[in-house]
């Protein structure tokens, strides 16, 4: 079995000037301690490169929060994954609920979007899947799941779904205050990986980074990262106030 290394990330989602990001950075790097933990902060495009240089001495990656497709073109308001490497992402969220909910994100412009990133660059697709409130009502969300990753998924080889991080973020926990239980979570994350195996193998799952993520503070970040099948956290509100964030790395 590999031993995968924890991977706590903030979602910064459309929070936080350039003068508000570098008050972050200036409080964040004073608390930070050297951890065995990979940490990340995803930021709004204006502040990629900010965040790249303020963060450049520290071992924190950056992050984007979405990108095209395409090479390039007439896309107005879109961003490449070309722009993304000469600025020197780490990270980039796929597929967040936002972006399906509220910007027609699909799982085809997802799996278009994924395999763009690892064809074309060292960027990490953070992919994420979960269910909505209706749908885990009915008892759905295991199918829902499930069907995510294997859409998600589509045409990538075992060596390149090995690279990802998935976020298991179950939409009715996102900024809800309502956290999936530990035992919810971990469910959610053994099918994710249970599924992963069975497109690939059990090398490639167990390689596999998955987090979870809808409304993980420091409160309770410890039951979510004791969990076996969790590798780390997706983080919203709370990645947004240095001290908490802090709190959620030092689980
Ligand atoms: P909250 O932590 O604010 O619930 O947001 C979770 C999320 O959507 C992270 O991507």
């Amino acid at each position: 079995m590999s031993i995968r290394i924890p991977f706590i990330a903030g979602n910064w989602k459309m929070f936080k000037t350039k003068k508000e990001a570098l008050e972050f950075v200036e409080t964040f790097k004073r608390l930070y301690k050297d951890t065995d933990i990979k940490t990340a902060i995803c930021a709004p495009f204006t502040q990629l490169d900010t965040l790249k240089e303020a963060l450049k001495e520290t071992e924190i990656g950056v992050g984007a929060q979405n990108v095209h497709f395409e090479d390039e073109g007439a896309y107005t308001g879109e961003v490449s994954v070309a722009m993304l490497k000469e600025i020197g992402v780490d990270y980039c969220i796929i597929g967040h609920s936002e972006r399906r909910q509220y910007f027609n994100e699909t799982d085809e412009t997802v799996n278009k979007k994924i395999k763009k990133l690892i064809a074309g660059s060292e960027i990490t697709p953070i992919l994420c899947v979960g269910e909505n409130l209706e749908q885990r009502e009915a008892g759905k969300e295991r199918e829902v799941v499930s069907n995510q990753i294997k859409a998600d998924l589509t045409g990538l080889e075992a060596s390149e779904a090995a690279k990802l991080v998935i976020a298991y973020e179950p939409i009715w926990a996102i900024g809800t205050g309502k956290t999936a239980t530990p035992a919810q979570a971990e469910e959610m994350c053994a099918l994710i990986r249970e599924t992963i195996k069975q497109l690939y193998d059990e090398d490639t799952c167990d390689k596999v980074i998955i987090q979870y993520g809808g409304s993980v503070k420091p409160e309770n970040a410890t039951e979510i990262m004791n969990m076996d099948e969790i590798d780390g956290a997706l983080v919203g509100g709370a990645s947004l106030v240095p001290e908490k964030f802090m709190g959620i790395i030092n689980f």
